[in-house]
């Protein structure tokens, strides 16, 4: 075999039909949209465009919408966010049952500095204090105009609230309603109202706690879908083909650009890129961000500063149109460094691969069960 074939490798491209995913969620008879998914994004921040991380879902809702109560639990906390800077004000309730869930941006109109301004009336809620603590409380209304709730969050539970000069009573009979910790899905379907705290755009967001790094969708109910695409690129952004030749001495032949377009669905943790079989001993290259049920929380390439501005290696999320902030659901995976990274197993270097067919496999992880599968054949 002369040095020349040995090093020229031919590679197809098979497309598998895609499957789709998530664009909706259900929390029992509440249904909404993702607008911001878990994992990777390009935000503004204090004027200036950066990557970041989202370990959350945002929810879309207007404000004043009755957001439900994912999950009974404890309220563990109720009120503002303590990062300070740009991103404190944010309104939230934390819950604590079998799983743990923030409810973040409740309330509009409210400010850390605004607990004089309390109540707050929003929707079908009112958010005020207890007269004994001075604790935040939510109260869901029955009958606001006879000051009459259903039930009153609180994270001290056994206190009263008044309005004005009068105390809420419950919805029915004389008696005061008192405030509970302890909230149902039965007694409570409601945490509170979507809002726009911390000044954001109206939505909910929702996560599973302070930097923990598991995305709800593993957990909440949504809907499989449409319009998911995967493919793989060169590195001037062309569809590489069926007669793509890749050689250890042009490093253009090599460079991977794996986009996923997943729009309306919002589920992608991992991206995995194998050569001749899906066996981890063939494993080339895995993107991952972390963010499956019992996965270790040290995720992310992104987080570890991998973030690629679209020609670099890492992940980039497409800023579809130049305004600073990715746009769901488009991501980059770029790998430019088949022949040269030391992390690439010996076997797989392209030096070792035998001159001939090959195949590429590209799997797409999400919800825990593989997707698709891109095949290249080197020729
Ligand atoms: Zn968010």
């Amino acid at each position: 075999m002369n040095k020349l074939c040995k090093m020229l490798l031919t590679i197809s491209i098979v497309f598998f039909p895609s499957l789709g995913l998530a664009s909706k969620v259900v929390i029992r008879d509440y249904s909404t949209s993702i607008v911001g998914d878990f994992g990777p994004r390009r935000i503004i921040d204090d004027g200036v465009s950066k990557c970041d991380f989202h370990k959350g879902l945002d929810l879309k809702g207007v404000s004043g919408d009755a957001f439900p109560l994912v999950e009974n639990g404890t309220v563990n906390y109720l009120g503002f966010t303590q990062n300070g800077g740009a991103k404190s004000g944010i309104f939230y309730a934390r819950v604590d049952g079998d799983k743990k869930y923030r409810y973040m941006h409740m309330f509009s109109n409210v400010t850390v500095t605004a607990s004089n301004l309390l109540p707050i009336n929003s929707g079908n809620f009112t958010l005020a204090q207890t007269t004994e603590s001075k604790a935040y409380a939510i109260i869901y209304w029955t009958n606001k105009v006879e000051k009459r709730a259903k039930y009153i969050i609180s994270d001290i539970a056994g206190q009263t609230v008044k309005i004005g000069d009068r105390i809420i009573r419950k919805e029915v009979g004389d008696e005061f309603a008192e405030t509970t910790d302890n909230v149902s899905v039965v007694d409570n379907p409601y945490i509170g109202p979507i809002g726009t705290s911390g000044n954001f755009p109206s939505h909910m967001h929702i996560d599973m706690g302070l930097n923990v790094n598991v995305n709800p969708l593993n957990y909440i109910t949504h809907e499989n879908a449409v319009a998911y695409e995967m493919g793989l690129w060169d590195k001037n952004n062309k569809t590489r083909d069926e007669s793509w030749v890749i050689s250890d001495k042009i490093a253009d032949s090599y460079y991977l650009k794996i986009t996923v377009t997943s729009k309306e669905t919002l589920n992608l943790d991992k991206v995995l890129i194998y050569v001749d079989s899906a066996a981890e001993k063939n494993l080339l290259r895995e993107y991952s961000y972390g963010g499956r049920a019992g996965e270790n929380p040290l995720n992310t390439l992104v987080e570890n500063g991998d973030c690629s501005d679209g020609l670099k290696d890492g992940v980039y999320s497409v800023d579809l149109d130049g305004n600073g902030e990715s746009d769901v659901g488009n991501e980059r995976f770029i790998f430019s460094k088949w022949a040269d990274s030391k992390d690439v197993k010996t076997h797989l270097k392209i030096e070792n691969l035998s001159a001939g067919n090959h195949s590429l496999i590209i799997r797409k992880l999400l919800k825990m069960q593989l997707v698709m599968k891109v095949i290249h054949s080197f020729i």
